[in-house]
């Protein structure tokens, strides 16, 4: 009988092993392969780094939860895939064969792209921060109540080729909202440099009124922004960034002096998987078929933030599009369904709807958008702010989290609440 192995344990890992569990006859084995023991629920980060959440609330041991479903779990990186061989080697040196491969090992963060970013509890030694990791994010935090006792400038935003910025306008109306009930934020102007070309791009081209709402909800939280940044070096206290205009030409140079920053950086593949031959684009991204398939090896798969997918248009500096929490749920469901399709001696044909949905939190509001499909034009494409945003968001994590600890990949909710709004995980 077939040895699934899944690589990743996070948001597109742990469903995609409770949803195969779910589908395959006993007789399969699943074994989870992840580099850390415990589960993190990323979208959360953003409040650990201003001490809204502490780790502990935000993460899980998965061991327990896993083998208690009947599924193998190695807490080890992976450091090596022999796609020829059909096998993995293990930090250690032991190796693990598999039938099929599912690869959801999400980003590795590429801070090397601009000198001087990234936190030095990455190891780089850099002068920025992130809210990628609950490492950063605790580490921001370790800074921030630093920063209280003698506040000053702040910058956030994205860096050249990232494709992640919900969080990061997540984050400055985060902190921004912080600082107003500590009655600091008057000590605290606060910049937002962006590589999109517009507020409100989102790596998506906009959503909705996504520019309009997002520059009027800048002002009124009086944060200054400069998009199209092409930040080139960080030092300490000061970050570097070109403005470009639309034709991609210099238009200024900017200085933009720091007490603390925190840029999301552009996402690469994770080493391991980046150098299989022929898997991964030149950035070390999954290249897959409509069907989340390799191109070139036909039992691996992959889901998340690890797969190549185009950016939904070229800008100046360049951005990647999201792939965002539901869409890597689609994407994990028709994984699920070809590999159980293939293994009953039928055609893989199942394809995720890669509908994204993403809620932002504002620190005591919110903002959220849907676009179906991801690629415009969509036939839903709505981008709305209001406290429910901020309560719907809360009540994601509570309701993801409980997801996770009860093995349940697709509640009711999903299947009756989002099917009647039209949002469905396989294309017809
Ligand atoms: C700060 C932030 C906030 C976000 N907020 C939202 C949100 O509100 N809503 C939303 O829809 N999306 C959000 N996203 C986008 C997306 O949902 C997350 O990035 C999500 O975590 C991606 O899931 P993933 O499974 O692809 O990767 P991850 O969740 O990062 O999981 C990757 C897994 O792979 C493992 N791994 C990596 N390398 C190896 C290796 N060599 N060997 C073994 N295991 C390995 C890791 O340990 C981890 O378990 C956010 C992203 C960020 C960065």
């Amino acid at each position: 009988m077939a040895h699934i192995v899944i690589i990743g344990a996070g948001i597109g890992g742990m469903p995609a092993a409770y949803e195969m569990r779910e589908r395959l006859d006993q007789s399969h084995r699943i074994t989870v392969v992840s580099a850390s023991d415990r589960f993190q629920f990323v979208p959360s980060n953003p409040w650990v780094a201003v001490g809204w959440r502490t780790p502990e609330q935000i993460t899980l041991p998965i061991a327990p939860l896993l083998e208690r479903k009947g599924i193998q779990f190695v807490a080890r990186p992976v450091s090596a895939i022999d796609a020829e061989a059909n096998r993995l080697t293990l930090a250690g040196g032991d190796t693990l064969d598999y039938d099929y491969l599912v690869i959801t090992t999400g980003p590795r963060l590429a801070f090397e792209e601009v000198p001087g970013a990234g936190p030095v509890a990455s190891g780089g030694g850099g002068h920025t921060h992130s809210v990628c990791s609950v490492d950063h994010a605790e580490a921001f935090w370790a800074e921030y109540q630093k920063f209280l006792e003698a506040p000053g400038p702040i910058v956030i935003g994205a860096m050249p080729g990232a494709s992640c910025f919900g969080p990061a306008y997540e984050f400055a109306f985060i902190v921004d909202a912080d600082l107003r009930k500590r009655k600091l934020r008057h000590k605290v102007p606060i910049t937002f440099v962006t590589s999109e070309p517009y507020i409100g791009h989102l790596g998506l081209g906009g959503v909705g009124d996504s520019k309009s709402m997002l520059e009027s909800e800048l002002r009124g939280h009086d944060i200054k922004w400069i998009t199209n940044a092409k930040t080139t070096r960080v030092e300490d206290g000061t970050l570097h960034t070109t403005q470009l205009s639309e034709f991609g030409e210099p238009v200024k140079e900017h200085e933009l002096g720091f007490k603390l920053a925190m840029m999301l950086p552009a996402f690469k593949g994770v080493d391991p998987v980046a150098a299989v031959p022929g898997l991964c684009n030149p950035r070390g991204f999954v290249l897959i078929d409509e069907h989340q398939r390799s191109k070139k090896y036909r039992n691996i798969f992959s889901a998340g933030v690890c797969v190549a997918i185009p950016p939904v248009e070229a800008t100046p500096v360049p951005t990647g599009a999201p792939k965002t929490g539901y869409m890597i749920e689609t994407m994990v469901t028709a994984i699920v369904h070809n590999i159980a399709a293939e293994l009953a001696g039928q055609p893989a044909t199942a394809k995720g709807t890669w509908n994204a949905i993403c809620l932002a939190d504002m620190g005591d509001t919110g903002a959220a958008f849907v676009a179906l499909p991801q690629i415009p034009p969509r036939n839903v494409n709505w981008f709305k702010k209001g406290k429910w945003v901020h309560l719907a968001k809360i009540a994601f994590e509570k309701y993801f989290l409980r997801k996770m600890r009860t093995g349940n990949s697709e509640p009711v909710y999903e299947k009756y609440v989002l099917k009647a709004l039209g949002i469905l995980r396989l294309a017809e």
